[in-house]
């Protein structure tokens, strides 16, 4: 198997210790660039692909291997972003030494893009974390940016290779907090043996002065943020067998 080609990447930050971006704590590098425009992006800064700082892999599973010591059993490094796949030879070179070095990787995607590099970061890939953020075409096309039919190919892959996966979705009030919405992500999950759970995160709009900064359009403004008893309401469908039918 030849080596990934991508001798540096674009990390737009890092964060030490993580516990909100995969399995136990950990280190989480956030890679510059994304080709999606999600309405409810909270970090439009990570979108041009060529900003951020210039590492090699080494340098970056190095920094990752310093805290390893507080991983535990679960913990490790997750690739997030940005959208992680945009780079995703040089992310296949950072899992490779962390993986060679006992560290537990995790993806943290959009699934949005498929190439010969993708191919190889799943080959060194323990976890994925798929954005799954809507579940019909016409929402992924109007608040994202792109066909859904991708991310159904790469839920696929994924379940191909038995890779341990979770599905997450932010929570649009008016868009995705719809009982169907829900339920039919529940449906979705269960056709694929690798989904191990889903997660329901509540929108935020802390981001908005990041919007601001760059002179960019928040299309989520007027979007109401999520109450607990709503994500409670929801996350109830989730666990409740009797809401299947
Ligand atoms: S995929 Fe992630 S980084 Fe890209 S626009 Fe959507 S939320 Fe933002």
């Amino acid at each position: 198997m030849s080596e990934p080609r991508a001798a540096f990447g674009r990390i737009h930050s890092f964060q030490s210790l993580g516990t909100l971006d995969g399995p136990g704590v950990r280190f989480v590098a956030f890679l510059q660039g994304c080709p999606l425009r999600c309405i409810c992006c909270h970090n439009p800064d990570t979108w041009e692909p060529s900003g951020g700082d210039l590492y090699t892999a080494d340098e970056v599973a190095r920094r990752a291997l310093r805290y390893r010591e507080y991983f535990g059993e679960t913990g490790g490094i997750t690739l997030s972003g940005g959208e992680p796949l945009l780079q995703a030879g040089f992310a296949a070179q950072v899992f490779r030494i962390c993986q060679q070095e006992g560290l537990h990787t995790c993806l943290d995607t959009s699934g949005c893009l498929w190439n010969a590099d993708v191919e190889r970061l799943l080959e060194v890939t323990d976890h994925v974390l798929l954005d799954v953020k809507y579940t019909n075409d016409a929402d992924y096309r109007a608040y994202v940016g792109c066909p859904i039919e991708p991310v159904l190919s790469f839920l696929a892959q994924l379940d191909a290779r038995g890779i341990p996966t979770t599905l997450r979705q932010v929570i649009l009030p008016s868009l995705n907090d719809r009982k169907e919405s829900i339920l039919a992500l529940k449906a979705l999950a269960g056709q694929y043996a690798c989904v191990q759970g889903i997660e329901l995160l509540p929108f935020r709009k802390i981001c908005r002065v990041k919007y601001e900064q760059l002179g960019l359009c928040f299309r989520a403004a007027e979007i109401e943020t999520p109450s607990s008893a709503l994500m409670r309401r929801l996350e109830g469908y989730l666990a409740d067998p009797a809401e299947e039918g």
